[in-house]
């Protein structure tokens, strides 16, 4: 397993492999950058096919926290954590424990959240350990707590300043959404677009997420594997990454492509293959950063829901740009986001 000529490195500042042989615990903490502040990034808890692929996720989603906390201008660098899941390391009190002392020993140059896999409330045993965790629960009022349902807020100012752009419209109503991935984010954007009228078609792996959105909503269900290729106005990828590559980007019949997931596109070159289909992307980190702006206010203890929620909401001003910006340059949203958020790592 290489890692200075790994694929996905990217000058990163550190990376630290942990394990803990009480809990089981097996983690892996990159940190990308501490340029404009401490790195911060959620905790996945996934079941890697190999430390390898581990790693990789890592080093990819620790890049995508330093452009998504930069263009949202928070005074935090860019890290992640993913905990290697397994049978021999099942989810305990003990192995976030342990995790907490992990991202403790590194002094505050990391500082965690949860993110897939993982809840707030396992972030109460991390907090047990350090406190360079953020996503707590929260009194009523207070900023912070579940990042998620401020990720869905942002993706829902994104949609709409996506269908405004590519569809020509400021109304949602009618509008067909395809949601890949009802959980945590995915369940609250459905609700927002349900509210504003918009159709859903929706898909999960799992049974017991579909009954819930079933329960409350009315939604179209089709399998995983015919979600991306839905014949919807949007499409909201609230799963995992790796999903736009050369495969899939020829089959897809929505116009705009505005969802939670991070990593959406395989590669940079698979933004140019959306823009040469004139499907608009709104670029996953800066569509998807609600969930570290209610971190980060949480975090640095200065700020009210209230407060949180006009930030969040700012997200639809700055897609707006980026989408102006492609429609003027005739550049992919990718691109021009990504050289936004290195223009501003290098001025730090
Ligand atoms: P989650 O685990 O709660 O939800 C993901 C959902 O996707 C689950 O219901 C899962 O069963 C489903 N899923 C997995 N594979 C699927 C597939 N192939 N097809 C359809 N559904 C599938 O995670 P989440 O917190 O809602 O996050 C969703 C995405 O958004 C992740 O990529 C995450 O990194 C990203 N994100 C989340 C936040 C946040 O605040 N939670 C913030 C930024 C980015």
């Amino acid at each position: 397993m290489s890692v200075f000529n790994h694929a996905e490195f990217d000058n990163h500042e550190s990376l630290h492999f942990f394990q803990d042989e009480i809990s089981g615990l097996r983690a892996i903490i990159a940190v990308h950058s501490t340029a404009l502040g401490p790195a911060a990034g959620g905790c996945r808890r996934w079941t890697y096919a190999s430390d390898a692929d581990a790693l990789t996720d890592a080093l990819r989603l620790s890049r995508g926290m330093t452009y998504k906390n930069a263009v949202a201008g928070l005074k935090f660098g860019g890290g992640k954590a993913v905990i290697l899941a397994s049978d021999d390391a099942p989810k305990s009190p003990e192995l976030y424990r342990a995790f907490g002392r992990a991202v403790d020993s590194l002094g505050g140059r990391y500082v965690t959240a949860e993110d897939v896999g993982c809840t707030v409330e396992d972030m109460r045993y991390v907090r047990e350990q350090t406190k360079f965790v953020s996503g707590l629960p929260q009194s009523a009022g207070d900023a912070g707590g579940d990042p998620s349902p401020w990720t869905a807020l942002g993706c829902f100012q994104g949609i709409q300043a996506a269908a405004e752009s590519r569809l020509d419209t400021d109304s949602l109503e009618g509008l067909r959404v395809a949601v890949q991935g009802v959980g945590h984010v995915g369940i609250y954007l459905c609700r927002l677009l349900h509210e504003a009228g918009a159709e859903l078609i929706v898909s999960d792996v799992n049974q017991e997420h579909l009954d819930l959105i079933q329960a409350e909503m009315p939604v179209t269900v089709v399998a995983p594997s015919e979600l991306l290729y839905a014949d919807a106005d949007v499409l909201a990828p609230c799963a995992l990454g790796n999903i736009l590559t050369s495969t899939t980007i020829p089959k897809l019949r929505a116009k705009i492509i505005a969802g939670a997931a991070n990593n959406q596109l395989a590669t940079a070159e698979d933004g140019t293959r959306l823009a040469e289909r004139d499907i608009l992307y709104a670029p996953d980190y800066v569509i998807n950063a609600g969930g570290i702006i209610s971190v980060a206010a949480e975090y640095y203890g200065a700020s009210s829901e209230d407060e949180v929620r006009g930030d969040v909401c700012r997200i639809r001003e700055r897609l707006q740009a980026i989408f102006d910006e492609a429609s003027s340059s005739g550049r992919p949203t990718n691109a021009l986001a990504d050289e936004m958020a290195r223009n501003l790592v290098a001025a730090a």
